[in-house]
């Protein structure tokens, strides 16, 4: 393929991926999104395979199918729970071929580069491990805490700041040492030394960071992994590479930010570890009676309410309980009840997971609420349904100010005339916290799994 073809095919990719992201930006266009992503990435794949810098099919083709036949598998095999888990895998994936690709790059003899454009490939060379180091232990952590094979509470050394400072006066005073080495082949001590510290900065960053602040270790992971990405478009002078990482890099920065004023919280608190864990007080104990109930009493709530208010959390995801509260809604809805959604931020385990369950169950997004849409409006719901909820609709947080969660807004059902909680015990959520709306005067507590309590709920409904 001419170069002249190949660049058109890079500006055709990246124009795909801009429409890719906007159309992502938006419900009702996602769809659409996905295709246009799917389509650059396939005239990004072509054009590669294609370009002049192939020399060799075979490795190729051995490399596409493996990495092709493991993807495939992945993405079959996983269930919609393990998506976040799977997304923190991917992003250290990432990483690794940041590494990888840099320390290639820097064993790589032929390159004919001198004077400043030689020191600025090695500067690319440097970051690009960093940065790629920095993501893929980080990410290996975080997947380690999404699936709950690592501990989910915050784990903070002593002097973690100036551990953290120490650490980046070393890849600093390291890279001046890279630098210089290079010149006379002495750069790959300083080079390894420094991927050392970034894979234990990675680690130790994540782990600093508690359960309830993991959402925005995940968008910035994969904003991480976007820089980590175009630094390695910078070191195989690929420009497609480095639109993507860009775009990959600043939206996942965005979507951090987003995040962060959803959770009330400070980046950089966030990112330096230990948030929500410094106020040295106990957060209060929940002690009180609770109030079960059965489904035919719930049944007998829905009859009787005419503004009704859905807030689903993690539990219906693990329920895939999705189709079915569809089918409820659709059944008050005919009874004229004024049936809402309303969506916490960090709802699920990943970025607009609520959202994704609620589209593939087809329910109308008209209904579907974000948190600050709705949340002055629950003194005039009559029953808010909570599904599998826990955190995101926890008093305490507004209420206590040594909860892991305090400052973080939640949806405040308990104002509204009557709650019910549907879950499987008292058991607490990801952040680990009790939650008092369970002790509640107005809320009853039903329990089971929210799959066959709903089913059954249903049923009793249309007869
Ligand atoms: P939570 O984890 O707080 O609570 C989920 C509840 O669902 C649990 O208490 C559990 O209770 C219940 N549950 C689990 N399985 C079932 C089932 N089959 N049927 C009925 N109930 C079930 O989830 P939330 O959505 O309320 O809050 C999200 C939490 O995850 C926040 O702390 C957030 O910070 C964190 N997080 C979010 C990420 C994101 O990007 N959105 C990423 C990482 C973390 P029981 O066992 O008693 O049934």
């Amino acid at each position: 393929m001419s170069q002249g073809l190949v660049t058109m095919s890079h500006i055709a990719a990246s124009i795909l991926f801009i429409l890719s992201l906007s159309g992502l930006s938006n419900q009702t266009t996602a769809r659409r999104g996905n295709y246009y992503g799917m389509l650059g990435m396939a005239i990004a794949i072509i054009a590669t395979v294609m370009s002049d810098a192939v020399t060799s099919y075979t490795i190729l083709i051995i490399a596409l199918l493996i990495g092709g036949a493991l993807g495939a598998k992945a993405a079959l095999k996983v269930e919609m729970t393990q998506m976040p888990e799977l997304v923190a895998l991917m992003h250290s994936l990432v990483g690794m071929a940041a590494v990888l690709v840099g320390y290639a790059n820097f064993m790589d003899h032929t390159s004919t580069l001198s004077g400043a454009e030689k020191t600025i490939h090695e500067v690319e060379i440097y970051i690009g491990i960093l940065i790629g180091a920095i993501t893929f232990s980080g990410s290996v952590i975080a997947f380690g805490k999404l699936c709950g094979r690592v501990s989910g509470k915050p784990i903070l050394i002593q002097g973690r700041h100036w551990f953290n400072l120490v650490l980046l006066v070393a890849v600093i005073w390291l890279g001046s040492l890279f630098l210089a080495g290079t010149e006379t082949g002495d750069g790959t001590v300083p080079l390894m030394l420094m991927t050392i510290i970034a894979l234990i900065f990675g680690v130790h960053m994540v782990m600093a960071i508690g359960g309830a602040d993991m959402p925005v270790v995940v968008s910035m992971l994969n904003s991480y992994s976007g820089w980590a990405a175009a630094a390695t478009g910078f070191m195989l002078s690929n420009d497609l590479l480095i639109v993507t990482g860009a775009l990959v890099g600043s939206s996942g920065a965005i979507l951090s930010y987003i995040m962060c004023r959803a959770m009330n919280r400070n980046f950089i608190s966030v990112i330096a570890g230990g948030f929500g864990s410094t106020s040295g007080g106990e957060a209060t104990e929940v002690e009180g009676e609770v109030q079960s109930i059965n489904t035919n009493e719930t049944v007998q709530m829905l009859r009787d309410a005419k503004n009704i208010m859905i807030i689903p959390g993690y539990g219906m995801a693990v329920a895939q309980a999705q189709h079915t509260v569809y089918e409820i809604t659709k059944l008050l809805r005919s009874q004229n009840k004024n049936v809402r959604f309303g969506i916490h931020p960090v709802a699920g385990r990943m970025p607009g997971h609520m959202n994704v369950l609620l589209a593939e169950a087809k329910v109308p997004y008209d209904i579907v609420h974000e948190m600050d849409e709705i949340n002055d409006d629950f003194p005039d719901v009559d029953v808010s349904i909570v599904i599998g909820a826990n955190d995101i609709v926890n008093p305490s947080a507004l209420e206590d100010p040594n909860s892991p969660i305090a400052g973080m807004p939640v949806l405040e059902c308990w104002k509204g005339h009557s709650t019910i909680v549907l879950k499987r015990s008292m058991a607490s959520g990801y952040a680990g916290v009790g939650n008092p709306l369970f002790i509640h005067e107005n809320t009853r507590m039903l329990f089971g799994d929210a799959s066959d309590c709903l089913q059954t709920i249903l049923k009793k409904l249309q007869n």
